[in-house]
């Protein structure tokens, strides 16, 4: 299984990685960099292995991470789980987060209707991120849909023209590029959402063996 490479990158990692990890977690509990905070339940902060040689990150909590206070635990978690397996790679070797920690909606009745972030907020946000790679060092990080990879690369791009390749990031790590997992469970044309799911888990695999022997 491929993200065994982790195990490898961990003996580099100070043994107070974790505390430094809890403490900055804790921080993020009381972050009031822009007005998400407000109506979200609570912070959702990023989890894993501090060593690990892979970072996930997704766009922002949804309503069932929001409430569990834990990232990819809803539906596209569930797809990402999935998608990861097929790929070889260790679930529990990757490390998990968002772009935005606070979940964005807005409410309709009863229900919270997701609302995507805007630049400002993924700018303050960023902060979070930038503390988070900085502690881990993950030789790859995985930008799950465009607001992330606005996040981590700095600017706006699409999916279609980042996707398939490395892009450097300001500390010497990889930025790989792909669709949010939700963008998969959206798609109406069944034959469709199987090519592109097949398609996914083909560049969780490449980027699963890039982390692998990034960490060698
Ligand atoms: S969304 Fe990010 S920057 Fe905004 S309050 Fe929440 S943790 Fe802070």
């Amino acid at each position: 299984m491929i993200a065994a490479a982790g195990e490898a990158k961990g003996s580099r990692i100070g043994s107070n990685a974790r505390s430094a990890w809890e403490a900055l977690r804790d921080e993020a509990k009381g972050c009031k960099r822009c007005h998400l905070w407000k109506p979200a339940t609570q912070t959702v902060f990023g989890e894993g292995p501090v060593d690990a040689a892979l970072m996930f990150v997704g766009e922002q909590p949804g309503d069932q991470e929001d409430l569990a206070g834990r990232p990819f635990v809803g539906p596209a978690g569930q797809l990402l789980d999935r998608a990861l397996g097929e790929a070889g790679v260790d679930r529990d070797r990757a490390y998990v987060t968002n772009a935005v920690k606070h979940f964005k909606f807005e409410p309709r009745g009863k229900r919270r209707i997701h609302a995507k972030p805007q630049g400002p907020e993924i700018a303050a946000c960023r902060w979070w991120i930038e503390q988070e790679r900085m502690l881990i060092r993950p030789p790859v990080t995985v930008a799950l849909g465009a607001t992330a990879a606005r996040s981590l690369l700095g600017k706006v791009v699409t999916i279609a023209g980042a996707r398939g390749r490395a892009h450097t990031l300001e500390d010497g790590g990889e930025c790989w590029v792909t669709v949010h997992p939700s963008y998969l469970l959206r798609m109406p044309d069944h034959s469709r959402a199987q090519e592109e799911y097949a398609r996914f888990v083909a560049e969780l695999r490449t980027m699963g063996e890039r982390a692998a022997a990034l960490t060698r």
